[in-house]
């Protein structure tokens, strides 16, 4: 029987073993999932809020035990950790209360007696997650889902499958029936034939590229829909009248929370000349000052990355940039101790071409880029194969305003960083995936849109 190690990157030890499931067995449990779902759908809303909110509970009342598991497992420094235990748990609770609202018919005036849209559930859908939030993405997915009346399977990245099994128990707890939510422990290769399952209705996947398109190839061929969600390399424009203290902070938080792995992180910094040496200064000086160490201590601002080959490939990114001609300004080393650590990095006098610029650099490394105009950082913003978030940092919100509509990206603050919220739609353009997460457009992806007409 084959297993499933987890490795804690901070020390890279083994933690535990998990027994991998066939996709024999895995069709099976899918077959399970099917079945509670003809008696699912039939449940009201009443009583799908009322074990969401449990789940909630279930969230807050072991937000120590499950933070430390994510920690454990993927190395995201402990309060980072107890705040996504703590998301997980408000966003069960929006969606038991709104979920009448967010799905609710909607009339529409026709020549017919009565005519309307109503938004039905649509069976098993198959959730393929990464590990940088391995509580919360998952949870974004499942609690719309299992409220509209659609159970779901999870493949969930093979390094947190101590947090895989964590969310099947705390749904277990919580009162759901055998079937809604199951965890299938399997290898990356064994989705096709999930995917290919008749009791699979549809596939949402939060990753990266190529198993984007490696899932959405097998989805596409068998019919069924899919939303993915895969990073990006977000472009924060700071224009000249912005309050550096305030555009460096941003920054350095920007680019080291979730120890730089984040989708929607800061990446390209695009900088107006004016200021541009002074945002580097202050910038360079946030950034070293920032405590790297072991994610279970309170004090540091940033811990290890996910896994030490995610930290090789990155450390590979930053060394071609340097000889492409990118300016190391700080970090760039790794350092000589156990674990997957990354020390914060700057890269500066980017241009397109350039590795630090054309690629997602998903870790604690930033890229900066100088830009004559606005019209010109716009354009630098723009040209990426990426679409996902983006900002705008500047002391003239309407001046902002201007600039975030020209931004080629699924979302666009000004003055804040991208983050996301369950009453706002999530999700990208380009090469950053399709369809959306969260609110009435997220909960619209898995349903059917069934129109009705009495004449
Ligand atoms: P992957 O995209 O490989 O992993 C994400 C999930 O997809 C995991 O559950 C993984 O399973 C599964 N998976 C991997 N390959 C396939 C495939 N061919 N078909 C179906 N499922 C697959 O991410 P990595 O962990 O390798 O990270 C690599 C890069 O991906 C990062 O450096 C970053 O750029 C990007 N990424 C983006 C994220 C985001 O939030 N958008 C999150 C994580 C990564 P398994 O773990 O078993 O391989």
């Amino acid at each position: 029987m084959k297993k499933t190690t987890t490795i804690n990157p901070a020390t890279e030890e083994e933690i535990k073993s998990y027994e991998r499931i066939s996709s024999k067995e895995a069709k099976g449990k899918v077959a399970k999932a099917n079945e509670t779902y003809q008696t699912w759908k039939k449940t009201s809303f009443e009583e799908r809020s009322k074990l969401m909110n449990k789940l909630a509970t279930i969230f807050e009342e072991n937000v120590e035990e499950y933070a430390q598991l994510a920690t454990q497992e993927m190395g995201k420094i402990i309060k980072q950790s107890r705040a996504e235990i703590e998301k997980c748990a408000k966003i069960c609770r929006y969606y038991a209360v709104n979920i009448e609202e967010l799905i609710a018919d909607e009339v529409i005036k026709t020549e017919a007696q009565k005519s309307y849209v109503t938004f039905q559930p649509l069976g098993v859908t198959l959730a393929v997650m990464p590990w940088n939030f391995p509580f919360y993405q998952v949870i974004r997915f499942a609690a719309p889902a299992v409220m509209t009346g659609n159970t779901g399977v999870l493949k969930h990245a093979s390094n947190v499958q101590g947090c895989a099994f964590a969310l099947e128990d705390a749904f277990k707890k919580a009162g759901f029936p055998d079937g809604v939510f199951t965890n299938l422990n399997l290898e990356s290769k064994d989705i096709k034939a999930v995917i290919e399952d008749k009791n699979i209705v549809a596939v949402t996947l939060t990753g990266s590229e190529p198993a984007g398109r490696s899932v959405a190839k097998i989805a596409g061929e068998n019919l069924k829909k899919t939303v993915l969600e895969l990073g990006g390399s977000d472009a924060y424009i700071i224009l000249e009248d912005a309050d550096l203290e305030k555009a460096t902070d941003l920054a350095t938080y920007g680019r080291l929370q979730n120890n730089g792995q984040t989708c929607i992180a800061a990446k390209r910094f695009i900088v107006l000349e004016e200021i541009y040496d002074d945002f580097l200064k202050l910038f360079t000086k946030k950034m070293k000052d920032a405590k790297m160490g072991e994610p279970t201590n309170e004090e540091v601002y940033y811990g290890p990355m996910a896994r030490v080959d995610l930290r090789d490939e990155l450390h590979e990114q930053v060394e071609k940039t340097v000889k492409q001609g990118g300016k190391l300004v700080l970090g760039g080393k790794i350092p000589d101790r156990k674990g997957a650590y990354y020390p914060a990095t700057i890269l500066a006098d980017l241009k397109a071409g350039m590795t630090g610029f054309d690629e997602e650099l998903f870790g604690p490394v930033a890229s900066v880029i100088k830009a004559k105009t606005e019209e010109e950082a716009i354009e630098l913003a723009n040209n990426s194969t990426f679409g996902l978030g983006s900002g705008v940092i500047t002391g003239d919100s309407k001046r902002g305003e201007k600039v975030a509509l020209q931004l080629e990206a699924g979302n666009s603050f000004v003055n804040k960083l991208v983050a996301s919220d369950p009453r706002l739609p999530f999700g990208g353009i380009k090469n950053s995936g399709y369809g959306r997460e969260l609110s009435s457009y997220g909960i619209r992806e898995f349903v059917n849109t069934k129109s009705i007409w009495i004449d």
